[in-house]
């Protein structure tokens, strides 16, 4: 006789086997990941049974690659793919829970149109084809009125590399958007430094346990990036050191060796801090910063640009034209300003000079 798990359609067969095949699940226990893999999991696997692959869009950036179990055409649980590399072989409860969220009584599968007072909470479902001759419309009239630039295309996590940056530029819209919070990257900081790029740290959290020390710029990925966090307690049992800056006490915060809480607001004078400190306690690497930066560019004063020269050329792989910057810095030894490529040079760092 079958047993009923108190709380779920699950029976005891079932649970153990979607225990049993949730037990390589990364991060997350087995016994969470097992009821919420699939109330459909006590159905025996019979001839309608397929597998399909692929992986969580990214929520989170992890990017998970999944195995779903489809049983008479409805998906019935999802496992981490196998992998014989066990670092990608990860899944959190997020991405096990699909299968709830795919067929959950409150999941809107059609477009809704309001046709009651805004607020009023009163919608009717409409076609598609209705939805898509709506927003065309709505666009167009937009457009016709103000401008095409009048037109601001909001994209985040889930779309922000993909369709809407395309669409803008068909449409000759704007377009613009910011990670949501529910990614696991810093945010405020690296867009007060550097552009998209700075979301992103060059070095991969594999390579972790080989630092000293790693600063966590407002990245909860204890929360947010879940299976990223096998990354930090490793690190952390090799001995590597977390800071973990963030006004709020995150989770992650709570892991880490140390708990910057700034006042929100106040990161880019934390950064500026950081540099003057460094710079004045010549802490700083000379060899790398001479071959690997732009900090021995000269600087024209009254401009506050790179002293440069700009040639016209021609790109030999789009035969576009284009612009060849040659920038200079000063030459100690040759007491001159020379193009930053010549070799040989010792070209200085700090100075006021007149060329
Ligand atoms: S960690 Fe979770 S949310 Fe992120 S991609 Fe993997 S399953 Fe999805």
């Amino acid at each position: 006789m079958e047993q009923r798990l108190e709380g779920t359609t699950l029976s005891r067969r079932g649970f153990l086997r979607a225990a049993g095949a949730l037990g390589v699940a990364g991060f997350a226990g087995a016994s969470l990941t097992a009821v919420a893999a699939s109330q459909d999991a006590q159905a025996d696997p019979g001839e309608n049974e397929t597998h399909g692959f692929t992986y969580h869009n990214e929520h989170c950036l992890c990017n998970c690659m999944l195995d779903c179990t489809v049983r008479d055409g409805r998906l019935a649980m999802v496992q981490p793919r196998e992998n014989e590399d066990k670092r990608f072989q990860n899944v959190c409860l997020k991405g096990i829970s699909e299968v709830q969220n795919i067929y959950g009584e409150s999941r809107i599968q059609r477009p809704m149109k309001r046709v009651g007072e805004r607020g009023s909470g009163e919608f009717e479902a409409i076609s598609w084809d209705e939805a898509f001759k709506t927003i065309a419309e709505e666009f167009k009239k937009c457009q016709d009125t103000y401008g095409k630039d009048a037109l601001w295309i909001q994209f985040s996590t889930e779309a922000s590399q993909r369709f809407p940056p395309l669409l803008a530029s068909v449409l000759g819209a704007q377009a613009g958007g910011m990670n949501g919070y529910d990614l696991g990257q810093g945010n405020g900081q690296s867009m007060a430094f550097t552009p998209w790029i700075g979301l992103f740290a060059q070095n991969t959290m594999w390579e972790w346990p080989e630092a000293k020390v790693v600063i966590l710029a407002n990245t909860n990925l204890v929360e947010t990036s879940l299976v990223w966090s096998r990354g930090m307690l490793n690190a952390q049992e090799a001995g590597t050191k977390f800071i973990c800056l963030d006004p709020r006490f995150s989770p992650t915060a709570s892991k880490a060796d140390q708990w910057v809480g700034l006042r929100a607001g106040t990161d880019p004078a934390f950064f500026l801090g950081m540099t003057n400190y460094i710079l004045e306690n010549d802490l700083y690497d000379r060899e790398h910063i001479l071959a690997h930066t732009a900090l021995p560019f000269l600087i024209e004063a009254d401009t506050g640009h790179s002293l440069a020269d700009v040639a016209e050329a021609t790109n030999p792989e789009t035969g576009e034209p284009m612009e060849v910057k040659t920038f200079y810095v000063w030459d100690e030894s040759a007491g001159k300003a020379v193009a930053a490529e010549t070799e040989g040079i010792v070209a200085a760092l700090e100075g006021t000079f007149t060329i």
